[in-house]
């Protein structure tokens, strides 16, 4: 695995077939067997390799700035009683969150296997931007497949994956967001699986992908214990990160899983519970099968993916992660649940109180973490989170919406 520290029960799952407990897997069309297969067999001979692993700390060192720190918000959790709130920066991270931690895993999985172009699918565009950004490092093309209206909502997105050298291509059929988008991105896979590597962008998709992003993320938890006990000379009481498919939170709660630490994920209850309004996978999915892999998802009465809903765009997807399946199930990780109103409560207040905007996924770990201070103000506990990326891409929309922030105060 990347990192020689990786905790014993990581090693243990998923097992060959892919499946953490009843999730994952794959449930691809035959075409795409043996492209999958040789992601597979390169990634299983990359991750043991000497080279391999010293090139991605040299990247992550050099080009991507870290360590990040971890950073004790003492003036925030002042305010809110006696429980101490730490924040792992992934904000700091290259390009302003933690998905490049696996695009430049991925890129550098390309090169190895002699790929010459990266290809993927965006939403709201992080993703496509943090891959375009790989895709330059390493030299490789870079085609990124976004829906037309998408692209017309993502204006600034869009610019910086073409300033980066990527193409954007536009899927024109259906709804013309993110489902198509994946769908043509498939397509384009299939058709040359021998140029090209399909690099998914969370802890989702058909074996090996969730094992492998899980793995290129589990960095941010390896640092970050070694940092809060560095700085505080314990562990955390509380470990805690958002989940939209759920890679900065595996990243984090990987370096914590064999810990007596306990381990929350939060999922975004949008405005509320009713089916549309949310993406509260865990919270009121059941089992289905969604982009090649099974997971909890949120259906309609058909068994097609319901709509979705969250103020954090990238909280957005009605599936999840197979390994948080697997945790929720087995108790280990408890999954809940933050508003988008609570989200743009802690939006405004971290950066009303310690000089930081967080992106309104992240926001979503603050207001969880603002809640259990809030609930327990004479208890001194110790909350780390996981401060995923920055707020620059909410900040049109926050101003549109909510104003400056004034009523926010605490
Ligand atoms: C994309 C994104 C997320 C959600 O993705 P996960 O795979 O659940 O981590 C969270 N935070 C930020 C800043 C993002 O860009």
């Amino acid at each position: 695995m990347i990192a020689s520290t990786t905790p014993r029960s990581i090693h243990q799952s998923p097992d060959a077939a892919g499946y953490f407990g009843n999730y994952g897997g794959v449930f691809v069309p035959p075409e795409l067997e043996a492209p999958l297969a040789e992601v597979r067999q390169a990634y299983e001979i990359v991750s043991r390799s000497h080279d391999f692993i010293e090139e991605l700390r040299r990247i992550r060192k050099h080009f991507q700035g870290r360590p990040t720190p971890t950073y004790h918000a003492a003036r925030l959790s002042k305010k809110l009683g006696k429980t101490q709130i730490y924040l792992k920066r992934e904000d700091l991270n290259h390009t302003g969150a933690h998905k490049l931690n696996h695009c430049m895993g991925e890129g550098l999985l390309a090169r190895y296997m002699g790929k010459k172009k990266l290809i993927a699918e965006t939403g709201a565009g992080m993703h496509g931007v943090a891959l375009a950004t790989a895709a330059a490092y390493f030299g490789l093309e870079c085609d990124i497949y976004m829906g037309e209206v998408d692209i017309a909502k993502q204006a600034p997105n869009v610019s910086r994956m073409q300033i980066l050298g990527a193409r954007v291509i536009p899927a024109t059929h259906g709804l013309k967001t993110l489902k198509e988008a994946v769908d043509s991105a498939l397509c384009a896979y299939v058709a040359d699986p021998v140029n090209q590597i399909y690099c998914i962008g969370s802890v989702v998709g058909p074996h090996p992908f969730p094992m492998m992003v899980r793995d290129f993320q589990h960095i941010v938890g390896i640092e970050a214990r070694g940092q809060i006990l560095e700085m505080t000379g314990n562990l955390p009481d509380i470990v805690t990160a958002c989940v939209g498919g759920g890679s900065n939170a595996m990243g984090l709660f990987a370096g914590f899983l064999d810990d007596p630490v306990e381990l929350h994920g939060v999922e975004p209850l949008g405005k509320g519970g009713n089916i549309g309004d949310h993406s509260a996978t865990m919270t009121y999915g059941r089992e289905g099968i969604i982009h090649g892999f099974r997971c909890y998802l949120l259906q309609d009465e058909n068994g097609e993916p319901a709509p979705v809903h969250s103020i954090a765009s990238g909280l957005d997807y009605p599936g999840v992660g197979p390994e948080h399946c697997h945790l929720k199930d087995s108790g280990r990780v408890k999954y809940i649940t933050a508003t988008d109103k609570e989200a743009v409560e802690a939006f405004y207040v971290l950066s009303r109180n310690e000089g930081i905007i967080p992106a309104l996924e992240s926001a979503h770990a603050v207001a969880h973490a603002m809640r259990l201070a809030r609930e327990n103000p004479d208890t001194p506990r110790t909350i780390l989170l996981n401060l995923s990326g920055r707020g620059d891409k909410d900040m049109d929309y926050m101003i549109e919406h909510y104003g400056t922030g004034d009523s926010f105060g605490i």
